[in-house]
């Protein structure tokens, strides 16, 4: 990783100062990492992705993936919240950044370093994100717009919430609209809790949403063309950013350990480096396929308009699926293996080896989307794709 720009050395401080010292409180108590926000907030970062023209850094991808990678390293809840925002603002500014309302909007964001939370999740719906119960009712030049979501992470936090709906009360629930709401015009009613394995920090409890606004809120790309293109990749990739950064805070701890061991008794390899060097190898593989995804993710991006045609693929889809369940599958199996060489130091909670965190973490993203759903999709898809 290139450790050199200003936005990365930006995010390593605040993971340094603001994340870690307080990842394990945040944890414990299942708090939003309110520090490592603002800080995150004070440093521009929320902004990074919009583009210079609007006031932003207009960061890549590529140097998200990163920022989501240290700051996961030190709180993986941090990093996700991050992550989250980003997939809001990346799909704002390549779809809606046509609209002038989201132009203003994006220019807002910039000064204010608004947080976007996400609203697909839904009761009756579950995580299939491409259909939707509740529906826009347009009257005039406004909307409302109720949704009773089963999860909304940083929901009591966020500043405004980009939301899927049914197009209309008559479209079929496949046929959606992203619809930005903006803070003034919303109600959440908390309807549970979020005291959950692991991702505590997140704050993702269910809540019902009744919101309305200005039609022009309405993106007018239709929802299933912003996720094929953008969505569902940039999702996998800066998430995988996050499971990167979690499975090397535990490696990280893991070869502390065992140079610890090798100390202790200089002149002999400890047995668990061999263990170690399995393990290193494992976080190679997952790496390797994040970046092979992310690279030519930037390069059909970057492309002309027929890189769209790849990007909607079956085929590319398919890819972009696959990154997600085998990087999450990977995922605790790192951690796990982690754990083993470190033993009870690994296992107990008061330990500066402790995989606790990490492992509990880690277990989130099999289900961020549950891999099965995602392998029915995959399934569905190879059954009328053309063998390579
Ligand atoms: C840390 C965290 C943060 C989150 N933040 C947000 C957020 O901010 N906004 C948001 O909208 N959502 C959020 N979610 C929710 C997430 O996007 C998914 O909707 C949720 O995790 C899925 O819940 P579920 O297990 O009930 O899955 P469901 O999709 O309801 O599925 C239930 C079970 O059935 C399986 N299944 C479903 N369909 C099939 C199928 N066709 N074939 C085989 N098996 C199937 C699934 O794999 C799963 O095991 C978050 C989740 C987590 C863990």
């Amino acid at each position: 990783m290139d450790t050199s720009s200003p936005l990365r050395q930006a995010a390593a401080l605040v993971a340094r100062e603001f994340a870690a010292p307080h990842a394990h409180v945040v944890d414990q108590e299942a708090r939003f990492p309110i520090e490592a926000i603002n800080a995150l907030k004070r440093e521009k970062l929320l902004s990074a992705y919009v583009p210079v023209a609007l006031g932003g850094a207009g960061a890549g991808l590529t140097e998200l993936v990163d920022i989501v990678e240290i700051l996961a390293r030190e709180c993986a809840s941090t990093a996700m919240i991050f992550a989250m925002h980003q997939i809001q603002v990346i799909t704002l500014v390549r779809h809606a950044a046509g609209n002038p309302w989201y132009v203003n909007y994006l220019r807002e964001l910039v000064e204010h370093q608004y947080l976007i939370a996400s609203v697909t999740s839904e009761v009756g719906v579950g995580g299939e994100m491409r259909r939707s119960n509740c529906a826009v009712e347009v009257d005039g030049q406004r909307f409302r717009l109720v949704k009773d979501a089963t999860t909304i992470s940083y929901g009591a936090q966020a500043d405004d919430l980009l939301v899927t709906a049914r197009r209309n009360p008559d479209a079929a629930n496949s046929d959606q609209s992203l619809v930005l709401v903006r803070k003034a015009d919303y109600m959440l009613e908390q309807k549970g809790g979020w005291d959950t394995m692991g991702m505590r920090g997140t704050c993702s409890p269910p809540f019902l949403m009744t919101s309305s606004g200005d039609a022009a809120q309405i993106i007018d790309m239709p929802f299933g063309d912003m996720s094929a293109q953008t969505v569902v990749p940039v999702s996998h990739l800066l998430w995988g950013g996050c499971w990167m950064g979690c499975a090397a805070g535990a490696v990280n701890k893991a070869r502390a350990f065992v140079r610890g061991q090798a100390r202790a008794n200089p002149g002999t390899v400890p047995p668990t480096a061999l263990r170690l060097a399995e393990l290193v190898s494992m976080m190679q593989s997952l790496r390797t396929s994040v970046q092979a995804c992310l690279t030519e993710y930037e390069a059909l991006s970057a492309a002309d308009d027929a890189a769209v045609g790849t990007l909607t693929s079956m085929g590319y889809s398919l890819k972009m699926n696959n990154l997600k369940v085998d990087a999450t599958q990977a995922l605790p199996l790192i951690v796990s293996k982690a754990l083993s060489i470190c033993g009870i130091l690994g296992y107990k909670n008061d330990s500066k080896f402790s995989m606790s965190r990490h492992l509990r973490d880690a277990h989130s993203a099999a289900i961020m989307v549950g891999n099965d759903r995602i392998l029915a999709t995959n399934a569905n898809l190879l059954l009328v794709l053309k063998d390579d």
